[in-house]
């Protein structure tokens, strides 16, 4: 769908950005120096990866360290790493944020799925830390029918054994600090947890009754996922009313960082099916254009997480947030946008 809103709508925005003589178009940027960027895929080389982040603009980088879909980890850090890293830091690219494995789940019942979890989390985090990464964003997970009150155990009970785990992991280059904990809101499929607010507040209660200081955890909102669970991002005012409530029941100091995505999915459907930016159900997404500039989120990293990372819909996908953050309308994309496979990069490094 891409529904457009009627001009008196619109908001007021400075001109359109127009190219330079070089033929480069200069995007504006984030207010107060925020920081934008993609989950890049390393599979074709990690300083090429660092490359195309500098070439389409991105001022920050999500990334694998390892298969997400496999619970073997890599016994040595990839051998491009340190030239990696090198390059991210010439080019000024941070924070670096690793997305955690698919495969841990904390809120499930089985045992042995729960062990194995908490291993390969503790093992992310300790990778994480020789990427320099400042966030390891994990997916809260499914309570798989056990229920939600019992989820929200298993979940503060698996981040308390995770951090302490952590605490144990040998520092990582040049003492790198440990990078943050950050859990992730769920669109609400298949008794995933930490749908609404409510229950996100719960989980940090929980986790908090455990001991674990708060400067240890941190919340990552998803906006396809919250579109999935029913809440209205697509809007300037819906998305004021997130904050206010993120605000109220877990304090912004918690919200480290943002995956920017539309969805192809209706609102409150419960699905998760990442879209291009004011390509999907948002309409013309304005509301994600007020996150990308809330004058209170000024500490958040925003990280696209949009379809055709490899097809050169990285740098699409970059420049209509910038827009948006600007308040430009976007224009539609071709219908061989939508064409595009899976949402996520699933590629890790070589
Ligand atoms: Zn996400
Ligand atoms: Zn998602």
């Amino acid at each position: 769908m891409l529904a457009t809103m009627p001009s008196s709508r619109r908001p007021t925005a400075a001109p359109a950005p127009v190219p330079d003589a070089a033929g480069a178009v200069a995007l504006p940027a984030l207010p107060d120096g925020r920081r934008l960027g993609a989950h890049l895929p390393l599979g074709e080389g990690m300083v090429r990866a660092a490359e195309r982040a500098h070439a389409i603009g991105a001022d920050a980088l999500q990334v694998f360290v390892d298969n997400p879909t496999s619970w073997r980890r890599r016994a040595e850090p990839p051998p491009e790493l340190p030239a990696f890293l090198d390059r991210l830091a010439a080019y000024g690219i941070g924070p670096i944020a690793v997305h955690a494995s698919y495969l841990v789940n904390l809120a499930g019942p089985a045992d042995d799925f729960f062990e194995q979890s908490i291993a390969l989390l503790a093992s992310e985090l300790a990778a994480a830390r020789g990427y320099g990464a400042r966030f390891v964003n994990v997916h809260i997970g499914s309570h798989k029918g056990a229920g939600v009150e019992a989820g929200i155990v298993r979940v503060a009970d698996g981040v308390a054994r995770v951090l302490d785990l952590a605490d144990d992991a040998r520092p990582g280059p040049d003492g790198a600090a440990r990078p943050l904990l950050v859990l992730e809101n769920s669109a609400g499929g298949g008794g995933g947890l930490g749908v609404t607010l409510g229950e996100l507040e719960a989980i940090f209660e929980a986790v908090a009754a455990r001991g674990v200081p708060a400067d240890r955890l941190g919340l990552c909102l998803d906006t396809a996922h919250l579109w999935g669970a029913g809440y209205d991002v697509a809007t300037p005012e819906g998305v004021d009313a997130v904050v206010a409530e993120v605000e109220r029941r877990l304090g912004l100091a918690r919200l480290a960082m943002v995956h920017l995505n539309d969805s192809k999915a209706t609102r409150g459907s419960r699905l998760d099916r990442h879209q291009h930016l004011g390509a999907g159900e948002m309409g013309d997404a304005t509301g994600l254009g007020r996150l990308l500039a809330h004058p209170a989120l000024a500490h958040v990293a925003f990280y696209l997480e949009t379809p055709g990372m490899d097809e050169g819909y990285d740098a699409v996908n970059v420049a209509r947030a910038r827009l948006l953050a600007a308040g430009h309308p976007l224009d539609p994309l071709p219908p061989e946008a939508h064409a595009v496979r899976g949402a996520r990069a699933r590629t890790p490094a070589a």
